[in-house]
């Protein structure tokens, strides 16, 4: 898994791994070109993974800031809704895929993070790569990215404050949108259920919350509400 120089404090005379986890508490790692047998073999079940859309707002451990990024990233889930990676036994800091764990952790030395920092957003897998013998399912997502492109996280708090209301409902209707099409898909195909995450990513409205966009039900549809800060 990457991370930075900084968020995992080293001991200074550290020259090997202690096993503390903590690397693993910190989300799940992202695959890379090395990975891809893993993934196409299905050696880490595809419900074990999520993607993060290009767009998205994530954590860049060589910027060490929250920011858009470029290209998608598929990941391992967190538990539950834990960041904590989900082979992560928390018992006894091990790792349940611990000879099939992704290069990112294999890379991983928190006392010397050069490596992993090397590998940070390079050679990322797709979803069209690791979809290359599915075509219905890659024919899905990329119906999915057409009709529901993710908006401008960039300008999403400009454009709330300029013209609140309007936009307010045009994210509405693209969140319950989302949802039908994600609620229709799912009803057609046990598979897409348990593999949603990795196929759509997370729900619009889930990656509205860190912009104070907050969703309730009401009725058959969720509305939105944006709260402002401070
Ligand atoms: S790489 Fe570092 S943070 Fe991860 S388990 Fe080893 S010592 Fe802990
Ligand atoms: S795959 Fe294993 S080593 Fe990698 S983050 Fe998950 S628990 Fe840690």
């Amino acid at each position: 898994m990457t991370q930075s120089k900084n968020k995992i404090k080293t001991q200074s005379q550290q020259t090997s791994c202690t096993q503390c986890g903590i690397c693993c508490t910190k989300g799940g790692a992202a695959f890379h070109g090395a990975d891809l047998p893993l993934l196409l073999e299905q050696q880490v079940p595809w419900r074990n993974l999520i993607t993060l859309r290009a767009g998205e707002f994530a954590w860049d451990p060589v910027t060490e800031g929250v920011q858009a990024i470029q290209k998608e990233i598929i990941k391992l889930r967190g538990s539950g809704s834990e960041w904590t990676c989900c082979y992560f036994n928390s018992s006894n800091n091990s790792c349940g895929i611990y000879h099939k764990r992704p290069i990112a952790c294999k890379t991983l030395q928190c006392w010397n993070p050069e490596e992993s920092l090397a590998l940070a957003g390079k050679d990322l897998l797709s979803r069209e790569m690791v979809l290359q013998n599915e075509t219905v399912l890659q024919g899905l997502v990329k119906q999915y990215e057409t009709e529901f492109p993710l908006p401008d996280f960039n300008t999403l708090e400009t454009e709330l404050e300029s013209r609140c209301e309007t936009y307010i409902t045009e994210l509405e209707e693209q969140v319950n949108n989302d949802l039908i099409f994600r609620e229709r898909e799912i009803a057609k195909s046990k598979l897409v259920s348990d593999i949603e995450l990795f196929l759509f990513g997370r729900p619009l409205f889930q990656l509205l919350q860190p912009f104070a966009v907050q969703a309730f039900q009401s009725g058959n549809r969720l509305r939105l509400q944006y709260i402002k800060q401070g």
